[in-house]
């Protein structure tokens, strides 16, 4: 795993960069899920954003992003903490879509109507969830309004995911910008001209860019590197968590089951695992359930 994030201070401590490289993650979580160009381009920069996200958070604390914009790809859901750890599906992962520009088949995948929906657990007892509307289905747009509209934090967010023709990701990855109070205007001005003359972020990773180089793009220099952090894709999904979905069916579905003498056969939606309980499983399952 070659994947990873770096945190960066700009500008005299007026600005937050973090910079990813996720192009093993994106890769896997396609195997996984078997998407098609367009699922995977969407897919890859829903998971990349939201594990830049989950990066600005402490400890514990994770973060769920459900995006939905009324496009073919169906639903988005990504689950992230702030150890660089992220998982995910999409409704339809079998969706190519040709565009004369390549780079929004994305966008038209995931649609332009509906919302973003991110859900908070600090683990302060409270979940907290805000949403933004979906304006482009291009995520780094989409992101970018939600910052600006839930958080009241003027953001740029720039995310890439590039598909090669045997339609494996080859490279992906992104960055996510904050200003802080204090910025000065002349500093803004820097960082939008920095931007604005930066290649795809897809074709810079491709063109093997790490993440210290993509925040160097930015700042031309001015920066302070504070922390780097591996990142992967990882489910935490375990037996039990099904058995308790069984068990809450009720004693009269579990005796069904029983009765029609066949295994049954869950799958987490995160990661594919199968979880197979016998009719011996189902047994022990209904003598425990209250
Ligand atoms: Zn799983």
């Amino acid at each position: 795993m070659n994947d990873y994030l770096v945190k960066a201070y700009a500008f005299d401590g007026t600005v937050r960069i973090y910079a990813a490289k996720t192009t093993d993650l994106v890769e896997e979580a396609r195997c996984i899920h078997d998407t098609w160009p367009a699922a995977t381009a969407a897919f890859g920069k829903v998971l990349t954003g939201s594990i830049i996200m989950g990066a600005m958070y402490k400890g514990d604390q994770n973060l769920t992003l459900r995006i939905d914009g009324g496009g073919p790809i169906g639903g988005i859901v990504v689950t992230t903490n702030a150890n660089g750890e992220v998982r995910g599906y999409v409704s339809q992962p079998h969706v190519h879509i040709s565009t004369n520009d390549n780079k929004l088949a994305d966008a038209y995948a995931v649609g332009n109507d509906g919302f973003i929906h991110v859900t908070k657990d600090l683990n302060v007892r409270n979940i907290f969830t805000s949403s933004s509307e979906i304006r482009t289905g291009d995520f780094a747009e989409d992101l970018t309004y939600y910052f600006t509209m839930s958080e009241q934090i003027p953001s740029a967010v720039g995310l890439g995911v590039l598909v090669d023709e045997l339609n494996q990701a080859k490279a992906a990855g992104g960055f996510i910008l904050q200003v802080m109070p204090g910025a000065k205007s002349e500093t803004l001005d820097k960082i939008e001209a920095n931007i604005h003359a930066m290649r795809p972020i897809s074709e810079l990773i491709a063109k093997e860019y790490t993440p210290e180089m993509i925040i160097n793009e930015i700042t031309k220099g001015d920066h302070q590197l504070v922390e780097t952090m591996r990142l992967k894709y990882a489910c935490d999904c375990h037996r039990e968590r099904f058995a308790s979905g069984l068990v809450a069916l009720g004693k009269q579905e579990l005796t069904n089951l029983i009765n029609e003498k066949i295994p049954v056969e869950t799958v987490c939606h995160f990661c594919n695992k199968k979880y197979v309980f016998t009719q011996d499983d189902l047994q022990n399952l209904l003598k425990n359930s209250k």
